[in-house]
């Protein structure tokens, strides 16, 4: 496909002065927004965004159906930046500007003086060049040491001097990271970290289209959709937001974390890094249920901060740890399928404990006790989904009868598989994970792992540093039993009247 590449070419194009002299970037995404509405149908509005498809999605609609600027408020983890970056999709597939210019001006109404010089100059010969919707999209993670001159530009006194122009020129000015998103879109991440003096001047081009700068006043007529995030409550804290801004933000959103287990599931599939050569890879789905359920214990752990949440790139993180584990026993013992065990989980702790904000208490425990605790819970509950109900005493029992086994993380499926088949009661309640004995022997170890590991966090039988299952803690207290009768003789008699 071939552009007009001058300024003539494009007037007779499809690219026309009528359809896009007025064409503001927030027109165009309502546009496009609205034919995708229209042809979509059951299809998601935005492909990839996962469990917020009747909450968030329809309120970002709205917002950009109102032409809003709009903020995301939420907790980390939440997919936010995911959101603002899929907003591209709704840009035209090719925009043209005026070859050459650093804020990508309209060819029909340039606000440079760049640019307007250059068609006084070369008129219908101008050049023109175009940008694809990824080039459109520009982002900043807001910190407090972000300048006017990062965000907005500076006065470049030495291009003032070559030229010759007066310093408040248009042609003086080095631009910022905002208008070189002119006619695009600015996603700024955590707004509320943005210095206040900042704030005003995002407000300024916002509100007036100008700006000083190191005392200048500079004119910059800029279009841009602008985005924000924020957690939510560095957000509403007072003072944080300078006022006129805040009122100029036309649409607040917050986000939330996947409401269920499955939509967990969902994001983390489709996010954690699992497809790698040479291996043939069966996550069974307890192992997925675990993963998931340690973030949904961690989002009501007292002993983590609420404030700073559970992100949802913890599960996903595991995850990789976890196939990461599984993949070298497989490559250790040969094994020609990798499937990830809960041991596996345990090995996965580095990936988990950098993603809690600890409180105080949590502190004082440790983030490696604190993260051995939610697995524990995690597999207490995935374990109740499936074995609630099932009579699992004849196992208990061989245990108590003084059994034993080591499962190591490293182990071979093959030679584990033997001993497991000795637990009696064991390897035919393996149906409720839907393993049988014509299965792999990866996959059996590994239901056969989680039975034990789930009577483990039931505390029914015991489990030491080393993978070894033994009896549980009752063992020893029945063993005390008779120190206690003896006791009884030496228990001071009531008094008689
Ligand atoms: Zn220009």
């Amino acid at each position: 496909m071939s552009f007009p590449a001058t300024l003539g070419e494009l007037r007779r194009s499809s690219f026309s002065e009528e359809k896009l002299l007025a064409r503001r970037i927030k027109d165009e995404l309502r546009d496009n927004l609205v034919a995708r509405l229209r042809t979509s149908g059951e299809q998601p509005i935005f492909p990839g965004i996962v469990g917020y498809e009747d909450t968030v999605v329809p309120q970002i609609v709205n917002a950009v159906l109102s032409r809003h600027h709009f903020i995301l408020l939420g907790l980390r983890g939440q997919a936010k930046s995911r959101i603002l970056r899929a907003l591209t999709t709704l840009l035209d597939p090719y925009m043209p500007y005026v070859a050459g210019c650093e804020i990508h001006d309209n060819p029909y109404a340039p606000i440079c003086r760049r640019c307007r010089d250059l068609i006084r100059q070369c008129g219908e010969s101008t050049a023109i060049a175009y940008l694809i919707p990824e080039e459109r999209y520009v982002e900043k993670l807001a910190t407090p040491d972000v300048t006017i001159a990062d965000l907005i530009g500076d006065i470049d006194p030495i291009k003032a001097a070559r030229g010759g122009h007066e310093l408040a020129s248009e042609l003086t000015v080095h631009y910022g990271l905002l208008p070189r998103a002119n006619r695009g879109i600015f996603a700024i991440n955590e707004l509320p970290d943005l210095a206040g003096k900042i704030q005003v001047g995002l407000f300024n081009i916002m509100q007036e289209g100008d700006v000083q700068i190191k005392g200048y006043p500079v004119r910059l007529p800029l279009d841009v959709a602008l985005v924000f995030s924020a957690n939510p409550e560095d957000y509403t804290a007072r003072g944080k937001i300078i006022t006129p801004l805040k009122d100029r933000i036309g649409s607040e959103i917050r986000t939330h974390y996947p409401a269920t287990v499955d939509e967990g599931i969902a994001i983390t599939t489709q996010e954690a890094w699992a497809t790698r050569d040479g291996v043939k890879l069966a996550v069974p789905k307890y192992v997925r249920e675990v993963i998931e359920r340690i973030a949904f214990a961690a989002r009501e752990d007292k002993k983590i901060d609420k404030r700073s949440g559970v992100s949802q790139r913890l599960p996903i993180s595991c995850m990789e740890n976890v196939i990461s584990n599984a993949e070298r026993r497989a490559l250790r013992h040969e094994e020609t399928v990798v499937v990830p065990r809960i041991s596996d989980v345990y090995s996965a702790l580095p990936a988990i404990t950098g993603k809690l904000e600890l409180e105080y208490e949590g502190e004082v425990k440790g983030a490696d006790h604190v993260g051995r605790e939610l697995i524990r819970t995690a597999i207490a509950k995935t374990y109740d989904q499936y074995f609630s109900g099932a009579n699992m005493q004849q196992v208990v029992q061989w245990f108590e009868l003084g059994g034993e086994i080591q499962i190591a993380d490293g182990a071979a499926a093959s030679d584990v598989l033997p001993t497991l088949r000795n637990i009696q009661g064991l390897m035919e309640k393996l149906t409720r994970v839907s393993v049988g004995p014509k299965d792999t022997a990866e996959a059996q170890v590994s239901a056969a792992e989680f039975v034990l590991e789930g009577l483990h966090a039931h505390k029914r039988i015991g489990r030491n540093e080393e993978r070894v299952f033994t009896a549980g803690e009752k063992q020893p207290r029945m063993a005390e039993k008779p120190f206690e009768r003896e006791e009884g003789p030496y228990r001071p008699r009531r008094p008689l009247n």
